[in-house]
């Protein structure tokens, strides 16, 4: 399906769609929301492509420009992004079958020409024969290093092509990793990072991996007091506060709602702990500004469950047992970090 989001997730898209379309001077249309829909979810980069080098230029886009968008990169776009990297990929994987067919038959015919004359040295040869073989097999290896020149050539035009779509599939797959709201990992790209991570031995030094649990404390009151839009803009705040207390290795995710997992590796139970309690007190300092006035909200908290990984665990029980250390964290009044023992 075009749209693989479920209703949750679909549902707050489609709001942040709205509230990033708003300001805009093009009507509020099916086309605009699609285009926006498609923008904001990153299903589709090359229309974010597109649409950021336009947003650069002009801040506000018109009716002309959305519609311009819609009919190039929108409309049948996701299979068509698709459809062209799998037409690259057959015509690539055509011209390669050709290269290496190409290469069999002449190191075929070079393999037979050079017996012919293996055989030929059998008989006694006269001097005048000797320096005609000679010629005959400095003309044939001329004609084979020539071909195989070219055959170079033509690889490593195909390296680079294979390169270049490795590159749009990656983009590809980032975007359908990504969380739209905070820029942080969604769930998916969270657990396909930290499934590296455990199948990678390199990656680990032996000091093991921790996972902390995070959920914003009393999250529905902060939506019900503020609206929907001020919540959102609480998320994507804590999750830059993650982003920003974590190291590049660190993976941060929002696993859903208002609940976020940082898995870190190669990092024991002290300085797991460390790193959470930085996070905890940073949070409950900031402060967010009110979309509706200037004043600021303060006293905005998180809990936090900590779980060091046993050998060979998967991630799904690491979850859950740092998930039972964030429910005592709530339990035991909130705005805590508990460690899973
Ligand atoms: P607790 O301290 O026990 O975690 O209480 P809580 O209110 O944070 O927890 P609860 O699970 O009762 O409520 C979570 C709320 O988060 C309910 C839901 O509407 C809200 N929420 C989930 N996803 C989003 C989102 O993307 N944006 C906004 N603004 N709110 C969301
Ligand atoms: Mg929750
Ligand atoms: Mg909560």
């Amino acid at each position: 399906m075009k749209y693989p989001q479920e209703r949750d997730a679909s549902a707050e898209i489609a709001r942040i769609a709205l509230q990033k379309l708003a300001p805009h001077s093009a009507s509020l249309n099916p086309m605009s929301f699609a285009v926006w829909y498609e923008h904001v979810s990153g299903i589709n980069p090359v229309l974010s492509g597109a649409m950021e080098n336009l947003l650069r230029a002009h801040p506000k886009l018109n009716d002309e420009q959305i519609e311009q968008l819609y009919t190039e990169h929108v409309s049948e776009c996701g299979s068509k992004v698709q459809m062209s990297l799998r037409e690259d990929l057959k015509q690539l994987l055509g011209k390669l079958n050709q290269l290496t067919s190409n290469a069999d038959r002449q190191t075929t015919e070079y393999g037979n020409t050079l017996h012919d004359f293996g055989e030929r040295l059998k008989d006694d040869v006269s001097a005048s024969e000797l320096d005609m073989l000679v010629k005959d097999i400095s003309k044939d290896t001329d004609k084979m290093h020539v071909s195989m020149q070219e055959m170079h050539d033509e690889l490593e035009a195909s390296q680079q092509e294979v390169g270049r779509l490795n590159k749009e599939m990656e983009i590809l797959k980032g975007a359908a990793m990504t969380d739209p709201l905070t820029g942080v990992l969604n769930r998916r790209g969270f657990e396909s990072n930290a499934e590296d991570l455990f199948s990678n031995t390199e990656l680990s030094n032996g000091k093991g991996h921790c996972l902390l649990m995070l959920d914003v404390d009393h999250f529905k009151h902060i939506n019900d007091t503020y609206g929907h839009l001020l919540g959102d803009k609480v998320l994507a705040a804590i999750a830059n506060t993650l982003k920003i207390k974590v190291q590049g290795q660190d993976i941060v995710g929002r696993l859903g709602g208002e609940e976020f997992a940082i898995l870190l590796p190669n990092t024991n139970l002290d300085g797991a702990f460390a790193v959470a309690e930085h996070i905890r007190q940073a949070i409950e300092r900031g402060k967010i500004r009110r979309l509706d006035s200037n004043a600021d909200i303060e006293g905005i908290t998180i809990s936090i469950g900590i779980a060091s990984r046993k050998k060979n665990e998967k991630l799904e029980s690491l979850i859950e047992r740092a998930d039972k250390a964030l429910y005592t964290s709530k339990k035991e009044g909130r705005n805590r970090i508990t460690i899973h023992d």
